[in-house]
Formats: C-alpha cells, structure tokens, sequence
C-alpha cells in the first residue's frame, strides 16, 4: 500500500491509495477535480473513491473525477442524499476491499451525523477526515459533543502504531491551543519541535500516530486527571472537560 498526499485549497489533504500488487488506484476525500486530477493523472486510472463525509471540501471533486476515470464512489448509507455520485453504500463495521486492501467502516458521529473512518487494520492505516487531526479534533456541527467524544474513544482504542491521516492541516493552531492549556506536557513539547521543523520546510504533517495523539493530544486527554486538575474541572466528567475544551478551540 503506498500512500500520496495532495495538498489541496488552502489546507485540505486529499490521499491517492495505490494497491500495486493489483494496480488498484483510490482517492480519499477528494476536495477539488483540478488539484487531485494533476496528480491521479500520473496513475491514468481512478478506481474508487472514498468519502468520510458529505462536506464540499471532502467531496467537491467527486463528480468530474468519477466522469472522466469512471470510478465507484463509496460513503455512508446514511449519507446517499448528500454524497455527489454515490455508488456503494458503507455501513457501519462492514468490511470492503479495494484491490487486495481490506478496510473496515467505522462510524464516527459528531462533526457530522454520518462521518466515518477507513481502517486498514492490515496496514495499521486509519482515514479519520476530519474527526480526529494531529493535536486536535474537528468542530461538532451536527451532533452532540458527548458523541463526538464517543468518536473519539472509538479511534484512541486502536494499536498505538497506527498511523492517521487526516483532513486538515490545522496543526500550528491546534498545537497552540494545546500547550496553552497542557502547558506542562514534555511529550506535546518534544512533539512541538517536530512540527516546527516540518512545517518550517512546508511538508504535511500528516500521517500521525494514535499513540503519540494519545499523549499529546488534548482532546483525547479529557480523561486524565492531572489535566483536569489543571483545567479546574476535577470533578466534571470527561465530556463536560471535552465540551469545555471544544468550546474554548472555536473562539481561539
Ligand atoms: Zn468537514
Ligand atoms: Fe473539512
């Protein structure tokens, strides 16, 4: 499995999965038709395309690549009405294959009502759109915050070695907000100088990993102790400390 990052508007990532045992070309969460046709054209083929969910920025080069490569465009069931050019309709846990790459759907509600990830548990690859970014998490626009949370947790229970690839480079910011309020992380600082060097030679940050999310990642934190006692909210629970904290990155 070789995975390319397509940078695309202002901070999108779009990602071509190559299968080369069976030269079976995907697209994941293609933004636009002219920044990821520049580079499927490479490939001369476009087989599936995948969706985590409906918004245009995920799916705005749906319809046009489907036209000129004839692909088979794979969403949510839930999702049929607002997925341009649905083919295969994905269900939650199911599992599908394109080429010899298996993946399994997992639902992820909370940014929208019908999000989901891509797991190549063979490759300890997950697609997570955005729901989860490096050090942060995606806004809650049509559910509520407790389900995001459970989205969350579904995504921190996988391997540590998983790599995630996510939607946004939304990094810099979400770094920023961390370690205004995880001040005394040594991994989110350790981490920090990373993301500087990287994005000082303008390269992605994406793929992370679950386990370093798990450390450094203050919206997967809502559980830890010494961060709610840091936070002042030692006897809230973990999704009043995920709603505090969600509320406090919109405005920040
Ligand atoms: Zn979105
Ligand atoms: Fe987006």
């Amino acid at each position: 499995m070789k995975i390319e990052i397509i940078p695309c508007l202002s901070d999108n990532y779009s990602y071509i999965i190559c299968d080369e045992q069976t030269n079976t070309i995907s697209i994941v969460d293609p933004a636009t038709f002219s920044d990821c046709e520049k580079v499927v054209r490479k490939y001369r083929k476009l087989d599936y395309i995948l969706n985590t969910h409906h918004h245009v920025d995920h799916v705005g080069g749906n319809v046009e690549l489907k036209r000129k490569y004839n692909s088979k465009i794979m969403a949510y069931e839930g999702d049929k009405n607002r997925i341009p050019g649905i083919d295969i309709l994905l269900r939650d846990n199911e599992i599908k294959k394109i080429g010899n790459l298996e993946f399994k759907i997992i639902l992820i509600p909370g940014h929208t009502s019908g999000h989901i990830a891509f797991y190549f548990y063979n490759e300890d690859i997950i697609f997570t759109g955005d729901t989860l970014f490096s050090l942060g998490c995606g806004r809650v626009f049509e559910g509520t915050h407790k389900q995001m949370l459970k989205s969350l947790n579904k995504i921190k229970n996988l391997p540590f070695n998983t790599k995630a690839y996510f939607g946004h480079e939304y990094t810099k910011n979400n770094l920023n907000f961390c370690l205004k309020y995880d001040p005394n992380n040594t991994a989110l600082k350790n981490k920090s100088f990373d993301i500087n060097s990287k994005l000082e030679r303008t390269l992605p940050t994406t793929p992370t990993s679950i386990g370093e999310e798990l450390k450094t990642n203050i919206f997967l934190r809502c559980n830890d102790k010494v961060l709610k006692k840091t936070l002042n909210l030692e006897d809230s629970q973990d999704h009043e400390v995920f709603t505090k904290l969600r509320d406090l990155k919109d405005t920040f």
